[in-house]
């Protein structure tokens, strides 16, 4: 929960680079861009200079029906120009969550407008995270966060991360003519950063979906904009989906902002028709000051080929979190694949011992280095202009913090 109660908050006041301070003035590394977003690290100015001279020339209008504005058809332009998908059209979001709802609900309906009604069950993964809003909680790969709303949208299964026969097993069980999509993320994160188990994997994923005649949705939140090198992190595995699910780095968090991008032939009931059949939309998509925050964010991206240092910094970062692998708390870490790793705890410090992720991370928290604690493992994904001299600095201080709790 985000809940804004002033009492025993840590107060961010600031943010520069890769840098934070609180209200005492305390510096901070920001281990995890915040919520994965920062891609291209804090307090870049050309990007409010961009969204203030958007908002003063046209503050905002709804892109409902005919309505459009330039920055949203610009950036529909620039993103369907990069995007692994065939005769790409895009939706514009405000988040990643809402995006996973457009997409869902737009796979459901694509079959239910050309005659399979009966396609609706959505099989997703386990560890998998697709936002919280009600297909997203429906679909996670973490039993917790779907506990206590009551029934969620029950047509769903969670299979294996790591293998096919599972996915294809699944969709013969339920019966291909009932399932309309599968959801999976580049390398899965906030479910503590698993790559995929081999380079073949999301081809014979691809391949297994379309025998089937199943939506094969990438969710790009966390992995795309150079996160892995790419645009939307699945091209490092040469596959076409169906739909891209993006958001977080698009804008870098600047101003929130997501989207779906879908092919050509998902779009083409939908697209450009009096009477869409796919009655969904929210007032806020396509806001233009969000868009030309994107904008900004994504010429950043591109004019300081963040594409090719990530993969540099996704390297180093690799070498030096893999340095505590032999650290007694620790029983496996997992990086390599994007600039984002998972140093996970070892059993015995965990069950055992009772020691907790919370505790690491205000111990490093209290050391000057941000990290993000999940159930088992403590997560590391920085601004993608971090330094090595500022990622030795963080694992460092995660190896004190390490230390401090054992
Ligand atoms: N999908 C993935 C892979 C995510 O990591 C997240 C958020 O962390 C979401 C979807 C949901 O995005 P949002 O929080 O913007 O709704």
């Amino acid at each position: 929960m985000h809940d804004v109660t002033r009492t025993q908050k840590f107060m961010v006041t600031r943010a520069e680079g890769v840098w934070l301070w609180d209200d005492s003035g305390d510096r901070y590394l920001d281990g995890t861009a915040s919520l994965w977003y920062c891609n291209v690290g804090h307090g870049r100015t050309e990007i409010a200079d961009a969204v203030h001279q958007q908002m003063t020339r046209l503050d905002a209008y709804t892109v409902y029906g005919d309505f459009a504005n330039g920055p949203a058809l610009e950036l529909g332009e620039r993103l369907t120009a990069h995007a692994p998908v065939v005769d790409p059209r895009v939706i514009l979001t405000c988040g990643g969550g809402e995006s996973i709802d457009t997409a869902a609900k737009l796979a459901r309906r694509y079959w239910g407008v050309t005659g399979h009604p009966g396609k609706t069950h959505l099989i997703s993964r386990t560890g998998g995270y697709h936002g919280l809003h009600g297909f997203g909680s429906s679909i996670i790969g973490m039993e917790r966060f779907r506990a206590g709303f009551g029934p969620l949208i029950e047509d769903v299964s969670v299979i294996p991360h790591d293998s096919v026969e599972a996915l294809e097993a699944e969709i013969l069980r339920v019966g291909p003519e009932n399932v309309a999509a599968f959801f999976a993320e580049p390398v899965i994160g906030a479910g503590g950063v698993y790559p995929p188990p081999g380079p073949e994997y999301f081809g014979a994923v691809a391949e297994v979906c379309r025998r089937h005649g199943v939506l094969f949705v990438v969710d790009s939140v966390i992995c795309g904009f150079a996160r892995m090198g790419t645009w939307f992190g699945i091209e490092r595995y040469g596959v076409r989906p169906d739909m891209i699910v993006f958001a977080k780095g698009v804008s870098s968090g600047y101003l929130p902002l997501g989207g779906v991008i879908v092919s050509g032939e998902v779009a083409e009931p939908f697209w450009n028709r009096p009477g869409n059949p796919f009655l969904h939309g929210t007032t806020y998509a396509g806001h233009p000051a969000c868009c030309a925050a994107g904008m900004a964010n994504l010429d950043i991206l591109e004019r300081e080929d963040l594409f090719t240092v990530s993969l540099e910094i996704e390297a180093q970062l690799d070498a030096a979190v893999r340095q505590l692998a032999d650290h007694p708390m620790v029983g496996e870490v997992r990086a390599g694949t994007g600039v984002m790793a998972a140093v996970e705890l070892s059993s015995e410090a965990l069950d055992e011992r009772g020691i907790t992720t919370a505790e690491v991370f205000l111990e490093a928290r209290s050391r000057g280095v941000i990290l993000r604690p999940v159930p088992r493992a403590l997560l590391v994904s920085p601004p993608l202009i971090i330094t090595w001299e500022q990622i030795e600095h963080l694992v460092g201080t995660l190896r004190s913090a390490l230390d401090a709790v054992s």
